[in-house]
Parts: structure tokens; sequence; C-alpha cells
């Protein structure tokens, strides 16, 4: 593809969905955030984005979404493109991307928001650089994005490393666990909602010394120790609102002492470096599902953009 031209993106999230375009240089054009109400209502404004948008800066050449899933990820598959089994109630089965086909004639790739959010490290943030990393939120849920040897992993559809099982942490014998399908899977002893039913308190009100963060990070590193023995990346990011800047010594060190020395290849592994914190910033998701777009048309990730150019938005709300 001949440059310049103009790449879409969407960041698929549960409280708003955020849409712009971009110029194969990495500028901003225009960008919206549209609250996530019902599919229908929430979908049709953000098509009706991308059709004005395409009048006002000229044909979109390929649209990148990052969204809140699970998702239907075969090509195959009947429901491809397709939200499933969200505990959202009125997404469940929603063809997100059988509608932005029906309205814009464009090329377009969907995949996870934890993917997105894992290509924006590679671009501006702790990926860099890196071939295999591992991109870990800890939040209402626990979501794993995997870049293996440069390429965002799907597999069959798209791996769901938050729900792994995990060894329960001393002292943690009775808590039952709140993940819907698993109970005590990783998600459903470590969420942001799992420490409010275990603690009663919001996990941001809890002191740095309470007993919840040592049990936490241990599950955590749970879950940073299943993800180095399966995918060995080079890094592992973990951020999301339940992460604070004191987890991240208690996860390294809670690490160390899981992989017991086991890979001769570990042993030179700096944990400080090796659990990192995200460092893309707050527009990780939308620049990734931007740079997904781009290298959907070109085959490449946009490393040429630059941050700068990135966070100068101009951003403005629609409240419909
Ligand atoms: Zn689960």
């Amino acid at each position: 593809m001949a440059s310049p031209f103009i790449i879409g993106g969407i960041e698929a999230g549960g409280t708003k969905f955020l849409c712009g375009v971009a110029r194969d240089d990495g500028t901003i054009l225009e960008e919206i955030r549209i609250p996530t109400t019902t599919p229908v209502e929430t979908l049709t404004a953000a098509s009706n984005f991308f059709t004005q948008a395409a009048r006002r800066h000229g044909t979109i050449a390929a649209l990148g979404i990052g969204s809140f899933g699970p998702l239907s990820l075969r090509p195959s598959a009947r429901d491809y493109g397709c939200i499933t089994s969200t505990p959202k109630p009125t997404w469940q089965g929603t063809d997100l991307l059988g509608h932005f086909r029906q309205i814009l004639d464009v090329p377009m790739v969907l995949d996870t928001d934890v993917n997105a959010a894992a290509a924006g490290e590679l671009l501006f943030g702790g990926g860099r650089g890196l071939d295999s990393f591992c991109y870990v939120t800890v939040g209402t849920g626990i979501g794993v994005g995997l870049l293996i040897d440069g390429a965002p992993h799907g597999g069959a559809n798209h791996p769901e490393a938050g729900h792994i099982r995990v060894v329960r942490a001393p002292g943690d014998a009775t808590f039952p666990g709140l993940c819907p399908y698993h109970r005590d899977c990783v998600e459903g002893m470590a969420c942001g909602p799992a420490m409010f039913a275990r603690w009663g308190r919001p996990a941001e009100e809890l002191d740095d010394d309470h007993p919840a963060w040592p049990i936490e990070a241990h599950y955590i590193a749970e879950l940073c120790a299943t993800l180095t023995y399966t995918v060995r990346p080079d890094r592992i990011i973990v951020g999301g609102g339940v992460m604070r800047p004191a987890m991240y010594g208690l996860v390294r060190n809670a690490l160390e002492h899981k992989l017991a020395c086991y890979d001769a290849s570990l042993r030179d592994v700096d944990m400080l470096d090796y659990i990192a914190r995200p460092s893309a910033g707050a527009s990780a998701g939308f620049t990734g599902a931007l740079a997904l777009g781009f290298r959907h048309v070109t085959g490449r990730w946009p490393m040429h953009w630059a941050i700068g150019a990135m966070d100068s938005l101009h951003t403005e709300d629609l409240h419909s």
C-alpha cells in the first residue's frame, strides 16, 4: 500500500468504545469516545463515526479492533467475529465484526483487547525491541495478551490464561473464588471483585502492609510461572487497576521462589526486568488497535510511530 493512507482503530471496552483514525505516519486525525450501552446504540455510533471520518479524511485502508470478549476469532467458525459468552448481558452473541462489515467496505482485523494492549506496549512501552512477551491485566477480570515471535498469538481461537488453575496461597484455604465457570481459577481468586469479596473492601483501599497483598502476589506469580513455562517470554508486563507499586516486589519474589532455579536460562534473568509495569500509557489498547490495522495492510508493525504524536489527541465525548 502506497503511503499516505488512513487507518481506523477501535478499543472496544466494557465502559467505552474508543474509535479513531490515524495517518500511516501515526498522526491521529480524529478520536471519539462512545459509551458502551446497548450493542445497537454503541455500534451504530461507532460505524457512523468511521463513515463520516472517511468523508473528511479519505478512504480507510484497514480497521483494527481490539475488543473485550470472549470473541470468536477463527475465520471458519459460524460465529466468527462475534462476542460470545461475555458477562455483559446484552452483548452476548453480538456480531461485532459483522456490524462493521455491513457498513464499512474496508479490510478489518479483530483481536482481543489484551492483544491490542500488548501491541501498544510493543510500540511504545515495555515490549519495545522484544520478540516475545506477555501482557497481563489484573482488574475487574484477569486477561493475558501474548506477542509471540513478533506476532499476536491467537492459536485456534484465543488463549484465556486468566482462567488457569492455581495452587492456593498459604492461609487462603476457604475463599471459594468468584469465577462463574471455574470458581477458583486465577481470575476467580485474584481479580478486583475477588479481593473485595475476600476482604470486604475494594483493593485500592487496602494498605500496602495488608495481608491481602502477599496472597494476591502469590496468585499473580502462579500465573506468571505458568506463562514462563508455556511461552518463555522475554518479559511479562503486569498492569491493571489492582496492581500497585508495592505488588511488583512481592510478585517477583514469589515468582523466583516458584521457578526454583529449574530452567538454567532463567537463572540469569533479572526479575526487576522480567516482571515490569506497563509503560505505553492509558491509550495502549487504542494505539495497539490502530497498529493491528496498520499491520493488516503492510504486514509489519508501525515501529516508526512516535508516542508524542499519539498522545496529543483531541478527544471529544459523545453522549448519546
Ligand atoms: Zn475462570
